[in-house]
């Protein structure tokens, strides 16, 4: 399948490469370690990462913006199961599109498609694709994948991560001359401002009868703290392994886009059908939703508790 990606690649002199709406780092760092794989290995070509979001992950490079009507262009699409949430105009006028993701398939929207949801993250998808095909890398991009890979896996905690994720990793670290150190910096500095809303999100989660843990952080709790509508979703991952607690969830109002986002994780039942029922989906144990208001972030809180309950009831 690579080797057929790589020649469809080739076929091409424009190329844009987009990814899911709401950026992340897995997404952001596929596409632009892709990106300048393709310079690397094609200089000629016109290859563009586009999207919106990015600033707030510059240590990963810089977008591009995409003003074409799609002619003569290939579009690749990564780390994103269904067109909707894809984070480019027109998905459907580009020439030929070919999709890289390792979410569960939700549906098929290009012409080729990789899909592998054992694979630990789309940038874990892109350093394979480099190993199995005459791409390029440079030490600079196999960073940037390393990055993706490691916000993705939570680093290697997430159950995404594989022998596979720890081999290709071990090979990248060693070919490429990694230094680790400094690039888990990039992923994980974060103000204290953040850091006090986290003692706030510990302070006030409630805790359900089956071990859902959830905390509300309304809008002025956020300009309490001085932070934004994200930090719930980057808060999130470090509320693992907490014993009395399976799927734990932040509900941050979005009084701009007049909605209430809803970032949930599990270490036990699977979340993501759940999540498809409001507004989200993504990964069986980390998933986001959208709801419009506190009573169906209720109505999400019980669907839930009531999966904890089955979970609880099937191990015994
Ligand atoms: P987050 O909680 O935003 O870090 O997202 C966790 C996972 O769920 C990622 O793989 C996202 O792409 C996916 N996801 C988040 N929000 C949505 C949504 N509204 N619809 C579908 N997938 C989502």
């Amino acid at each position: 399948m690579f080797r057929k990606i790589y020649k469809a690649i080739k076929k091409y002199d424009n190329i844009v490469i987009a990814r899911h709406v709401g950026v992340d780092p897995d997404a952001m760092a596929s596409q632009i370690g892709l990106r300048d794989s393709l310079l690397a290995t094609f200089p000629k070509k016109n290859v563009l990462a586009v999207g919106n979001g990015g600033g707030k992950f510059s240590y990963l490079g810089k977008l591009d913006h995409y003003e074409g009507d799609g002619k003569n262009t290939l579009l690749i699409v990564l780390d994103t199961p269904d067109q909707k949430r894809v984070d480019c105009n027109n998905v459907d006028q580009f020439e030929y599109r070919i999709k890289i993701d390792h979410h569960p398939f939700v549906e098929s929207f290009c012409d080729i498609e990789l899909v592998n949801d054992k694979s630990s993250s789309t940038c874990e998808l892109i350093m394979e694709m480099i190993y199995k095909t005459k791409l390029k890398a440079t030490k600079e991009i196999m960073e940037k994948l390393y990055q993706g890979l490691v916000s993705d896996t939570n680093r290697f905690m997430f159950n995404n991560t594989t022998a596979s994720t720890f081999s290709i990793v071990s090979q990248v670290i060693k070919d490429y001359k990694l230094s680790v150190f400094e690039l888990h910096a990039d992923l994980y500095m974060r103000p204290l401002k953040e850091i006090r809303l986290q003692g706030y999100m510990a302070q006030n989660m409630k805790v359900t009868e089956y071990g859902v843990g959830y905390i509300k952080i309304t809008e002025e709790v956020l300009n309490d703290f001085g932070a934004d509508v994200a930090s719930g979703g980057n808060l999130i991952n470090n509320f693992n392994y907490i014993e009395e607690i399976l799927v734990w969830l932040a509900i941050t109002e979005d009084t701009k886009n007049n909605i209430i986002k809803i970032n949930i994780r599990s270490r036990g039942p699977v979340i993501n059908t759940i999540a498809e029922k409001y507004n989200g989906g993504g990964h069986k144990m980390a998933s986001g939703a959208k709801v419009m208001t506190m009573d169906e972030a209720e109505n999400l809180i019980q669907d839930l508790d009531d999966a904890c309950k089955r979970y609880l009831e099937s191990l015994e």
